[in-house]
């Protein structure tokens, strides 16, 4: 883990937000390399999900809504986490932690219910200090964040940020039903900020207050049996590990948890939870849920409009069911980032054994596809080097670098999972070839400056 934050902030893929200030509670900015790996991970979502399903359409809704919103999917009511402190270090833990850790601990307790773990905790120690017995009472915090519309601080004027971006899809429904003339099974997708007041954050960028989510709410008709939803959750989970195995997770590392019924969120009638295998151990990445018919009917009834799907064949009204895969952004670099790290053995140009380090990032969502990297910075190779970055840039994200040497600027390549290095030397002056360089065997191939676009789309794919 630490070489992977150390990898980050050092070649500008995140780093510390407020940082001049002291930093900011676990806020995290994204860099030069860090902001390219996030957009082209967020667009390949968007063509896989959207632009590529006939069953699919997107929207971007605002991120504060009517607080009525809020209190009809049950969120003012129960977005709570639960605290439990040690009295001795002072450590915060969320309940759920706690419980996994009393889990995995020699002489487990016998029970897996949450009521008898609370009581069992008395005579576990303390993770951080190590105190038997020193642990608080649970404390309910909420965990949306509140602000004000407008000037007054008002109760009428109270609303909240965001906790998912799922409710849009819900209250918005009929409205894109109407405008998209979708027909049922079809889904409605949104990227975008979602904001908790998390009690416990950490583990880099893995529970933040402010991150981003991928979610699709896919809605289909009532079933008659459970095989009618079933067949939806079960294409979602295959989609999910086609996506898993598209950016390069490491599938060795990916485990699905069905999650009991009394961990369930109160509207999920099954939950799936994709989880990783991060350094700090196996926690979600994903979740699958079925929401049943919940959320919309919740919404119809409080806002006494109908959001009815009207079956254009039968004209038969319904409220329909939904499947919602549920992805966070900042998760998925974390497992991407964690699955592309590689460290090998390399013996350097003076014959000494030394470590490289390289992102085996899939090239699709590389921050850069190619560098361009004249020898030296002498006027007629960079001359040379900029008409081919100019040639390159309409089909290619491209990078050009003349600072350092040769060696260095290929460690930094590699280091930000650049697929290919292009290097203009002295004999492409005569000879109008370069060196093209691949990234995880090294070898390297001279090519004709007009086939540089050929080799690299062939290569690319
Ligand atoms: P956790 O149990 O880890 O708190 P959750 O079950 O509350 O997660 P969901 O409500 O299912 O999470 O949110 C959907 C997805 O949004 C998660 O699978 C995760 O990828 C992402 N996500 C949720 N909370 C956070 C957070 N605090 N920081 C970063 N990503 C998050």
């Amino acid at each position: 883990m630490d070489k992977v934050v150390r990898l980050a902030r050092n070649r500008g893929f995140v780093f510390p937000g407020s940082e001049i200030y002291g930093g900011l509670q676990n806020s995290w900015d994204y860099g030069p390399i860090g902001v390219e790996l996030k957009r082209n991970i967020k667009e390949l979502w968007w063509k896989m999900f959207v632009l590529e399903r006939p069953d699919m359409v997107g929207i971007d809704a605002n991120i504060i809504m009517n607080t009525r919103v809020w209190e009809a999917s049950g969120h003012l009511d129960s977005f709570n986490d639960t605290l439990i402190e040690c009295k001795k270090c002072h450590t915060r833990f969320r309940d759920d932690d706690l419980f996994v850790y009393m889990l995995s601990e020699k002489g487990k307790p016998r029970s897996t219910n949450t009521e008898e773990l609370l009581k069992e905790l008395v005579s576990f120690p303390c993770p951080e200090c190590n105190n038997v017995g020193e642990f608080t009472k649970p404390k309910f915090f909420h965990t949306m964040f509140r602000t004000n519309l407008g000037s007054i601080e008002t109760p009428e004027n109270t609303v909240y940020l965001r906790p998912e971006t799922a409710q849009a899809m819900f209250v918005d429904f009929a409205e894109i039903v109407r405008v998209s003339r979708k027909r049922l099974p079809f889904g409605i997708a949104q990227i975008g900020k979602a904001f908790r007041n998390e009690i416990t954050t950490g583990n880099f960028i893995f529970r933040l207050r402010e991150f981003e989510q991928m979610e699709i709410e896919y809605f289909i008709e009532p079933p008659k049996t459970k095989k009618d939803w079933e067949k939806h959750f079960d294409h979602w989970l295959k989609e999910i590990k086609k996506w898993l195995d598209v950016i390069g997770v490491d599938k060795n590392r990916v485990k699905e948890v069905e999650i009991p019924k009394k961990e369930r969120a109160h509207y999920s009638e099954r939950t799936v939870d994709i989880e990783f295998q991060y350094p700090f151990g196996q926690k979600e990445l994903y979740g699958l849920a079925y929401r049943t018919d919940y959320d919309i009917s919740a919404h119809q009834k409080h806002s006494g409009e109908s959001l009815k799907y009207r079956d254009p064949k039968t004209g038969k009204e319904f409220v329909p069911h939904v499947i919602e895969p549920s992805l966070g952004v900042e998760r998925t670099i974390l497992a991407v980032l964690l699955s592309a790290y590689t460290e090998e053995e390399v013996v350097s140009a003076k014959g000494e054994k030394e470590t490289r380090i390289v992102l085996k990032l899939p090239s699709i969502i590389a921050p850069y596809k190619v560098a361009i990297l004249p020898l030296s910075d002498k006027a007629e190779l960079t001359k040379m080097a900029e008409s081919i970055r100019k040639e390159l840039i309409g089909d290619f994200s491209v990078d050009y670098d003349t600072t350092q040497s040769i060696g260095k600027r290929y460690r930094r390549q590699d280091e930000i999972g650049t697929p290919y290095c292009v290097t203009v030397d002295f004999d492409s002056l005569d000879d109008k070839k370069v060196t093209i360089r691949d990234r995880d065997t090294m070898k390297q191939d001279r090519v004709e400056i007009k086939k540089i676009r050929e080799y690299l789309n062939k290569k690319l794919i």
